[in-house]
């Protein structure tokens, strides 16, 4: 399954990228962004939201690689 970001089109998004959408929009989420504009949407760093995937990653979530 493909995703694209709804904010800048970018097309393909990885793994991480739409589980840290799941997460943080909620899994009945229609909306994905890329990490730069979900970063923007939420208003906090690219950086804050690696961190969350490697704390995401660490408690064992599936979601993400
Ligand atoms: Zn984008």
């Amino acid at each position: 399954m493909s995703k694209e970001c709804i904010a800048c089109g970018k097309t393909d998004l990885t793994k991480n990228e739409i589980g840290i959408n799941i997460k943080l929009l909620g899994e009945k989420t229609e909306a994905y962004y890329c990490m730069d504009c979900l970063a923007d949407y939420l208003e906090v760093s690219v950086q804050d939201i690696l961190d969350k995937i490697e704390e995401f990653k660490e408690e064992g979530c599936k979601l993400f690689s």
